[in-house]
Order: C-alpha cells, then sequence, then structure tokens
C-alpha cells in the first residue's frame, strides 16, 4: 500500500517512532486493501465518514496531524471484528488504541473520554469496571458467587499496575485536561 518515499514530511516523529517500535508500520504495508475490515465495521455503518482502510492509508503516510486531530479515531468501537476478517492478520484495534493515546498525549480526546471517570475510579476501587443486576444473575446460574471476589493484594496489585501505566493520572487528570483539550476536526 505504500513504501517508505511515500511518507509524507508531516509525520510526527514521536508517532513514527511508536508505530515503528511497536512493528506496526511494517505489518500495515502489508495491506492489500481487499476491504474485509470495512464491509462489516459497526463504526462505518452508524459513520458517515468512518473507514478504517482510510485510517490505515494516512497512517502509512505519515499524516500524523490528521489522524491525532481526526474525530474518526475515536469512532471505533473495538469490537475486533475487522482483526477477525483481515487475510493480513493485521491488528487494527492496536493502531486504534496507539492513535489514541497519542491523541491524548496531543492534548486531543479527553472531551470524549470524561465519561468514563467514574467507571475508572470504580475499577481502581472494586477490580471491576461495573456491574450490573443481569451480570449478576448469569454469575449466579453459573454457580459462580453474584459479585467477583477481589482480595487486597490484587487490588494492590492492580493499582500498582495503573500507576506505573499511567492510568490513575490520566483518571485524576481528565476534569482539568478537558478544560484544554483541543477542538477536533472532521476529516474524512
Ligand atoms: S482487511 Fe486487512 S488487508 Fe484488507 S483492507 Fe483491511 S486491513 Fe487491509
Ligand atoms: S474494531 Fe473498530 S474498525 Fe474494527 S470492525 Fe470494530 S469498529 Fe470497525
Amino acid at each position: 500500500m505504500s513504501k517508505s518515499n511515500e511518507i509524507s514530511s508531516d509525520w510526527s516523529s514521536k508517532l513514527k517512532n511508536v508505530l515503528e517500535e511497536s512493528n506496526l508500520l511494517s505489518k500495515f504495508e502489508k495491506c492489500i486493501t481487499c476491504g474485509k475490515c470495512v464491509g462489516d465495521c459497526p463504526a462505518s455503518t452508524v459513520s458517515s465518514t468512518y473507514n478504517v482502510r482510510k485510517l490505515i492509508r494516512d497512517m502509512l503516510y505519515g499524516r500524523s496531524d490528521l489522524l491525532l486531530s481526526s474525530e474518526e479515531i475515536w469512532e471505533c468501537f473495538l469490537c475486533y471484528t475487522c482483526e477477525v476478517l483481515c487475510p493480513a492478520g493485521l491488528k487494527i484495534p492496536n493502531l486504534i488504541h496507539l492513535l489514541r493515546e497519542k491523541a491524548l498525549e496531543e492534548g486531543y480526546g479527553y472531551d470524549l473520554i470524561q465519561d468514563i471517570k467514574p467507571m475508572g475510579e470504580y475499577f481502581l476501587k472494586t477490580g471491576t469496571v461495573f456491574e450490573n443486576v443481569t451480570i449478576k444473575k448469569v454469575r449466579e446460574k453459573l454457580g459462580i458467587p453474584k459479585k467477583r471476589i477481589i482480595t487486597e493484594q490484587a487490588l494492590k496489585k492492580l493499582n500498582q499496575i495503573c500507576e506505573s501505566t499511567g492510568f490513575i493520572n490520566t483518571i485524576k487528570n481528565i476534569d482539568k485536561k478537558v478544560k484544554s483539550t483541543k477542538a477536533r476536526k472532521t476529516n474524512y
């Protein structure tokens, strides 16, 4: 799909380095543009501008600013359908995760993740994202305790991991960051 001499000059070296370190650049050069990832993509069904092939193309062309400031990288549901269907075995959700992470570093998207703050706090406190009546009923049916049991030690480890990955810091600072979040552009 792309050769290195086609890489555009607006590459953010930071993004390029991360993509190279994670081998995503070389892997995605194997994309055969078959379109299977678009055909059954639920995000494409509900968004007139979301097209994962275009995201891949722009990633390979090095259009970092366009990608990181885009609305579209936040429209993926991370359902993994594309990953299952891709004949080249490309892990598109991994790319989306990485682009979102870099977009946040560049100051985009905090308004979109603000709603997950209570979920994140609950996760750090209980080790689970949410519990509801249906889940409890299913657990009961399976003969396991209605509520997940997380030991103090496991919770401590979980918090240590979240501290080292920067998750705790992100959750703590969401409200502050929302105030200065950059306006996104719809690019496609
Ligand atoms: S399914 Fe895979 S190979 Fe086909 S266009 Fe999508 S990413 Fe490329
Ligand atoms: S993971 Fe994202 S890009 Fe892939 S099929 Fe699901 S919504 Fe579409």
